[in-house]
């Protein structure tokens, strides 16, 4: 299922076949559309449309353009609206400093209500910001509290600015423009935005993708946009569904999601494997207890799973390029499971990757690495930094002191042993990367740094 988290179907230019338009939009696997209101009118028909197309919620807000022209009335018509049930944002709100319909400082005085009202009602923002950006972020920063939440749609800033609004909590959104020929640059932006605050939206009927430039805009062209969104991002166009869907849910309360662990589950052409959540270390930067989510995938396990049910999650593992042992949590610690599995893989040819954090041996209380000898192409190991102390301070291993060298024993052993062996180390401060990279080339071994917060 995929979210439209911008559209104006309220607007004449559907009024002819809207039936159609949405229509189009199932087909294309358009599951919720938030019809985003610009004006008092308009808000009263989002909530209309809401209330008469089940994948239709409903944003309520009057566009900057309009902001002079807001009365106490049509403010409180407005906040009457919100308690609504399909009504589960508030805008678009914002500034325009492009068109200037409105003078600033009654674009300002609505943007402060706007805010005012989302956070009284617990509520996500949709902001519009055009030209504007210094006094946009300067608003919402007054406003920063555990209760602003929201999304800037259709952005077209630069990265500087683009990072701003991702320190405020807010996730992003690109429509059309992401896809015209001309827009590398604004690519390149969206490489900045981490994918976890990722948003689609069309801005229907305007802004429609480059293959349909000139065209009315619908929900349906999404499926031009998500494909350049893969492509920047280096994931499936399966992948950014599901991940903005789940980040949609997350904003907007819409939508479905799973909240149950997965034992098997897929980024890009790899098939990673989830056998268990327990781990003998724990990791400052580990969302292992608290948010145990990858991509858009809930890994966190009700029980841990048998090999049958490992197999049968797995299914026919035939069209991926790899399969990864790897999850939240430590795979060795469940090492005849993984045994087992890999070589039921290894029965149909497939090609094996371990992630692990080097500590089979103290988990299993015997060198392990001859047992995964045949099973395992590829292995990554944990290493995360210089010295055993620093190691302690920063994965806090229930081994204490024995960890390290544990970790570094298994490195050699595993280079001896596993065709491709791997180090990696997150880059959180502190870390000494070049001594890391160092310790990887005398150990004969690649060595990779991994961005904090980016898994899978
Ligand atoms: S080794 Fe991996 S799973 Fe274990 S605590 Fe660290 S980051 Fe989390």
């Amino acid at each position: 299922m995929i979210i439209d988290t911008h559209a104006h179907l309220d607007f004449p230019d559907y009024k002819a076949d809207l039936e159609s338009v949405l229509s189009r939009a199932k087909e294309a696997d358009i599951g919720c559309i938030i019809n985003v209101g610009t004006s008092l009118a308009s808000s009263k028909k989002s909530v209309t449309l809401a209330n008469r197309f089940p994948p239709v919620y409903a944003s309520i807000g009057i566009h900057p353009h309009d902001a002079s022209k807001v009365s106490d009335q049509d403010w409180q018509a407005l906040e009457s609206l919100v308690n609504e049930p399909k009504v589960i944002a508030v805008g678009e709100t914002g500034l325009d400093y492009y068109r200037n319909r409105s003078p600033h400082d009654d674009q300002q005085r609505i943007f402060h209500k706007h805010l005012i009202l989302a956070k009284r009602h617990n509520l996500p923002v949709i902001i519009h910001c055009r030209d504007a950006s210094d006094d946009c972020l300067k608003i919402l920063d007054e406003h920063k509290n555990g209760l602003l939440k929201g999304v800037v749609h259709c952005f077209s800033g630069t990265a500087e600015v683009v990072k701003k609004y991702l320190e405020l909590g807010l996730y992003v959104s690109f429509a059309g423009p992401i896809t015209f020929s001309n827009a590398n640059s604004l690519r390149e932006v969206a490489k900045s935005v981490p994918v976890e605050r990722l948003l689609l939206e069309t801005d229907c009927p305007f802004l429609s993708p480059q293959q349909k430039r000139g065209e009315r805009n619908e929900p349906a062209y999404l499926s031009f946009i998500i494909p350049v969104l893969a492509s920047i991002y280096g994931l499936s166009v399966s992948d950014i569904q599901r991940i903005t869907t789940f980040n949609a849910h997350i904003l907007f309360g819409i939508g479905e999601t799973e909240y149950e662990g997965k034992i098997a589950y897929a980024i890009r052409n790899s098939l990673y494997v989830n056998l268990t959540n327990r781990c003998s270390n724990m990791c400052a930067f580990c969302m292992r207890e608290t948010y145990p989510i990858v991509k858009g995938h809930h890994l966190g396990l009700k029980k841990e799973p048998t090999t049958e049910e490992v197999i049968n999650a797995i299914g026919d593992p035939g069209s991926y390029n790899e399969i990864v042992f790897c999850g939240y949590g430590e795979p060795t610690e469940r090492l005849d499971v993984l045994i087992a599995v890999a070589q039921f893989l290894k029965s149909k040819g497939k090609r094996i990757r371990l992630d692990t954090n080097g500590h089979g041996d103290l988990i299993n209380g015997r060198s392990i690495i001859q047992e995964l000898k045949g099973l395992i192409d590829t292995i990554c190991i944990s290493l995360n930094a210089e010295t055993a102390e620093k190691y302690e301070e920063i994965c806090k291993p229930v081994f204490g002191k024995r960890a390290y060298p544990a970790l570094i024993q298994f490195i050699k052993d595993a280079k001896q042993t596993i065709p491709n062996v791997q180090v990696s180390i997150v880059d959180v401060p502190g870390v000494n990367v070049e001594k890391c990279e160092g310790i990887a080339r005398e150990l004969g071994v690649d060595f990779r740094v991994r961005n904090y917060n980016v898994l899978g």
